[in-house]
């Protein structure tokens, strides 16, 4: 069997350049066929109208170019769009598209499943398949630009969809190289929000990233015992280590890091609570987003009523907290917050979801 084919899909453009200057194309050639790929969403060599016929031929030959297919693309009343992408091996991924916010924005997953094991997350249920590699991080977004007709508009990216971005840290930074590329799509990092549970020495790795994304916590729990109860791996980082490594943390001028606090019924939403959570972001450049739970079969949660979650956020905004309480888009087709699951290749029936959540 030959040797497999070196996948253009996962090279930035740097090495795109290098790889193709060994077989002696210039820069200009790397950088025409990034173009392509990223701003025109074109994969199909014999499309690359401007590339020369010997370079198109070697394309063709010497190299693959995955990008993951869309399965299914489903549209929710709010305009939502969740699409099921499947990747070579045959896994199977979720994005989504959430239009107007007034935004656009792409929810963008960075493993097959997730390891965290949230206990209102339904990804989590899944435990961990695979990390999702740097092209096929940046694939999701070629795919959605493309499908959304958004490749010659501003779009931000959330890093909020199936997996923990900081548990695939390697490969979550060079697809968002990858997409800053001002050969590809020129997506500044401004407009990259990556949310994480708080793994901190990957916590420090990223503030001292030259392209830092905008930063959101999930916090959900203002006791250890608590959020070790929810969010398993605060056993191994607590609070009190997070919220330091936020205090350390280089932001830039006027930015913030979000807290995100799943809101659970009589859990963690009570006044008590909120002052807990006045108190521990003290010191700290911090917004909160209040985000009421979306339930979902097997997970042993309710979402708190209106006043609930009005009564919490009066808390904060009287300390003179930004808060802000996220409406949930996408609900009727399963794409809100914490409802991302599929299951690689096999295609499960409902029944067996449902086995396999309440098992
Ligand atoms: N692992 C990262 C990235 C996933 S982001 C992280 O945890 O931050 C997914 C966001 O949706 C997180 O803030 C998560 O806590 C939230 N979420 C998960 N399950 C949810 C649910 N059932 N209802 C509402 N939000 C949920």
């Amino acid at each position: 069997m030959s040797a497999p084919r070196l996948d253009l899909a996962e090279l930035d453009v740097n090495e795109l350049e290098a790889v193709l200057a060994e077989r002696g194309y210039e820069r200009f050639h790397a950088r025409q066929v990034y173009r392509w790929i990223y701003k025109r969403g074109i994969t199909d060599p014999d499309r690359m109208t401007d590339v020369s016929r010997q370079l198109r031929q070697q394309l063709h030959e010497a190299f693959a170019l995955s990008t993951p297919r869309v399965v299914s693309d489903e549209l929710s009343i709010d305009g939502t769009r969740k699409f099921v992408l499947e990747l070579g091996d045959g896994r199977r991924i979720e994005s989504v598209f959430i239009p107007d916010t007034p935004s656009m924005t792409f929810c963008i997953s960075t493993q097959v499943g997730c390891a965290m094991s949230c206990g209102f997350c339904l990804t989590g249920k899944m435990g961990l398949v695979r990390n999702l590699t740097a092209g096929e991080i940046a694939g999701q977004v070629r795919v959605l630009a493309a499908a959304t007709g958004l490749l010659d508009h501003p779009f931000n990216i959330v890093l909020m969809g199936m997996g923990e971005p900081l548990h695939n840290y390697d490969h979550t930074m060079k697809a968002l190289r990858m997409l800053h590329s001002e050969h590809g799509l020129a997506v500044s990092p401004r407009r990259v929000t990556l949310s994480t549970v708080g793994i901190v020495p990957a916590l420090e790795r990223l503030g001292r990233e030259p392209l830092m994304p905008n930063l959101a916590i999930s916090l959900h729990a203002t006791t250890d015992e608590q959020r070790t109860a929810l969010v398993p791996p605060n056993r191994k980082y607590p609070l009190a280590a997070i919220l330091d490594a936020c205090r350390r943390f280089p932001l830039k001028n006027r930015s913030r890091i979000t807290f995100e606090y799943v809101m659970l019924d009589e859990v963690n939403d009570s006044p008590d609570d909120a002052r807990r959570l006045v108190r521990l972001l003290s010191g700290i450049k911090a917004k909160v987003n209040l985000i009421p739970l979306n339930p979902a079969p097997g997970i042993p949660f309710d979402r708190p009523s209106d006043e609930r979650v009005n009564r919490f956020a009066q808390i904060l905004a009287d300390r003179h907290i930004t808060v802000s309480v996220r409406k949930s888009r996408g609900r009727d087709i399963r794409a809100a917050c914490g409802q991302l699951i599929v299951e690689g290749g096999t295609k499960k029936s409902a029944a067996q979801q449902m086995a396999m959540l309440i098992r």
